[in-house]
């Protein structure tokens, strides 16, 4: 045949291929993965320009995927900048046989940079095999579509590195060397087609969504559905507003991030290692990302996908979102979930609405009367704040205000705020501020107007100043009024933390502590991780002479006590708090430390008869009380008899 009808011939089936290749790649990616998310991106919110940076530098070094797995992790990184360089090879590889060139055009110095590369990702490809097939093939997913992926990425490299080794002409020639160019192109332009389908979407998305978590403030929780639903006359507005709250569209009706994490997802299964309820049989990454994957899903499926009862395991710690390499959330989506649910009359079990009924009765999260709070007000002479006297409102919250084994916590908090001389009030009375009620799905349909009522109560007690510091003891209720209400629009400035705040007092010398070596081992509260917060309670162990233990995988990953999303509400099967209290155990301390009312409950029915719990304001009191026991000794009692006497009468913690 004519050369230049069979030049021609193949130029034709070069384009052709190439169409195919685009158009079957457009489609998958457009009608099975992206195009239902696509009209949600309106609901990314851009707040911190600067995580563009931060963003891309975590996935230029691909810091979080090497932190939890640093072989794995170091593979993937050489696969990743093999994928990149390889980008503008193939380029170039496509140029040149359209041009009917024998050889790729040389990119100069690069080609020996891409030559070694190339090599490199062959290894990696190799060592990934291994991995997946010998050591990892029970516990990965996808393995045949895995396999033809580095089969397909091996077979790039091995028709690069016969083209033209290290820019030597020692490749191919002739019909070999077109043959080889053939390969390459096929293999070329059917990958985008398995990408799009499978799981290695993660490859163009997974960089985006990592990105998008540093310049995104996803609010604390992604809506909170069902509860703020509002019938519209319009019946088209009707579907629109059932679809923002409810699924009758079925998956396709999830928030923008919920099902962008899904394309991202490397299914790399840490989220489910690090879920405290996987026992129980919560995997964050099956219940939580792939069970959003197929938008066809509807809501009775999406039932059986993942049963309310493994639902209400979550304990909202956060452990998933922690460890993802690819800026996944598993977590919020899980409270979409149980949103979305609740509002289907699918969720929640019957636990947690026995647990949440009470509270709507008596405003308290256990259902018990003010009888107690009351009691403690009175004992402890603490006084109700008056805005014109008080600097600082003292949020007591549900459960240390009223459980006896919770009170000693205000009682240490409030002496020592004393002893600072803080002027500071509490609420005559107060109800639950709902962030246990809310995740764990117990208040959806009164949440709006719960949560404006109590914003109502504030703004009366603050006379409107919304800057006024609002200090809480339970981090729960900081949630709820510094976080949740600010999603709200309802922004309160100035809501801390008593760890916080103390360790504030203690640095400005406003609280003294005796400094003395003890050994204890710490339980940092979920909420003070996500929060950034642990790091105070370091400090005052620090300050106060104290050896802390931590216990768990990392101190930046958090290790759930089991009370959050509600878990406070019901007898869970996960048991979250014996296991952690046996973590706790194994530092071989006796004594634990936490700072979270809701944590020091959920341990106390955990801990080993010969195990000790106390929150971090009992130490503080203790320390500050010995400091000035020793002050006033030392003084001498001919100085001021009565400060001894009160000294001593004082030694004695609440706890
Ligand atoms: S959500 Fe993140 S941690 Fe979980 S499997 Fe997917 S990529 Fe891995
Ligand atoms: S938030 Fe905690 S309990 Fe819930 S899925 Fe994630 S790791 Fe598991």
């Amino acid at each position: 045949m004519d050369a230049t009808l069979l030049r021609w011939i193949e130029l034709a089936a070069i384009i052709v291929v190439g169409i195919a290749g685009a158009f079957s790649f457009g489609r998958i990616l457009w009608t099975q993965r992206i195009g239902h998310i696509w009209p949600k991106r309106g609901e990314i919110k851009i707040v911190n320009k600067a995580g563009l940076i931060t963003g891309i530098a975590e996935v230029a070094l691909q810091t979080r995927v090497i932190a939890n797995r640093p072989i794995a992790g170091i593979i993937h990184l050489v696969i990743f900048y093999g994928f990149v360089s390889f980008g503008v090879k193939s380029a170039m590889h496509v140029f040149s046989g359209i041009m009917g060139h024998t050889h790729p055009v040389s990119l100069g110095p690069v080609d020996g940079f891409l030559d070694v590369i190339s090599v490199l990702v062959f290894i990696a490809c190799v060592l990934m095999a291994i991995r997946r097939f010998v050591f990892m093939r029970d516990r990965l997913t996808h393995m045949l579509e895995s396999g033809i992926v580095l089969g397909l990425i091996s077979g790039l490299m091995v028709t690069y590195i016969l083209e033209r080794p290290f820019g030597l002409d020692l490749g191919l020639e002739g019909t070999a060397a077109k043959v080889n160019w053939w390969v390459h192109y096929l293999i070329l332009c059917g990958f985008p087609s398995l990408i799009a389908y499978g799981k290695h979407l993660h490859l163009l998305v997974a960089p985006l969504n990592v990105v998008l978590k540093h310049m995104t403030e996803l609010p604390s929780d992604r809506p909170i559905s069902g509860g703020d639903f509002e019938m519209p006359e319009d019946e088209d507005l009707f579907e629109a507003e059932y679809a923002r709250v409810g699924m009758p569209n079925g998956v396709a009706d999830f928030s923008f991030h919920s099902l962008f994490d899904t394309a991202a997802c490397i299914e790399c299964g840490r989220c489910n290692d690090a879920c405290p309820s996987a026992e129980a049989g919560l995997a964050p990454r099956d219940h939580f990302v792939l069970s959003l994957r197929d938008p066809s899903v509807d809501s009775e499926g999406l039932a059986e996908l993942i049963t309310p009862d493994i639902l209400a395991t979550c304990t909202q710690c956060r452990a998933c979102d922690t460890v993802c390499p690819v800026g996944n959330r598993p977590s919020k989506a899980g409270l979409e979930i149980r949103g979305r649910m609740s509002f289907e009359g699918m969720y929640p079990v019957p636990g947690i609405t026995e647990g949440a009924a009470p509270v709507t009765a008596t405003g308290n999260l256990f259902g018990e009367g003010p009888e107690a709070r009351e009691k403690l007000i009175a004992d402890n002479t603490i006084p109700i704040y008056d805005h014109a006297q008080h600097n600082v409102l003292l949020i007591l919250g549900c459960q240390g205000a009223n459980s006896p084994e919770l009170q000693p916590i205000v009682t240490a908090t409030t002496k020592l705020l004393e002893l600072a001389e803080v002027p500071f009030g509490v609420l005559p009375k107060e109800s639950c501020w709902g962030e246990a009620l809310v995740h764990g799905g117990g208040l959806m349909e009164d949440w709006p107007f719960w949560k404006m009522e109590r914003i109502e109560e504030l703004d009366t007690a603050l006379d409107g100043d919304r800057e006024r510091t609002i200090l809480t003891i339970c981090p729960h209720c900081r949630d709820s009024i510094g976080t949740q209400y600010a999603d709200a629009g309802e922004v309160f400035s100035s809501v801390r933390s008593h760890v916080e705040f103390l360790a504030s007092l203690v640095r400005d010398g406003k609280l003294v502590m005796e400094k003395k070596a003890e050994s204890v081992a710490t339980h940092h509260p979920c909420k003070m991780i996500h929060n950034d917060e642990s790091k105070y309670m370091d400090e005052l162990l620090d300050a106060a002479g104290v050896t802390a233990f931590t216990a768990g995988k990392s101190p930046n990953i958090p290790s759930c006590c089991g009370g959050g999303g509600g878990g406070f509400l019901w007898d869970s099967p996960a048991k979250v708090n014996r296991d952690r209290w046996d973590e706790l155990a194994a530092t071989g301390q006796k004594k634990v430390v936490t700072s979270c009312p809701g944590c020091h409950r959920m341990l106390d029915v955990a801990k080993s008869e010969d195990g000790e719990l106390t929150d971090i304001s009992n130490v503080i009191y203790d320390r500050v009380m010995a400091a000035r026991a020793a002050k006033a000794k030392s003084a001498g009692s001919q100085t001021d008899p009565s400060t001894d006497a009160q000294a001593s009468s004082d030694e004695q913690s609440p706890s």
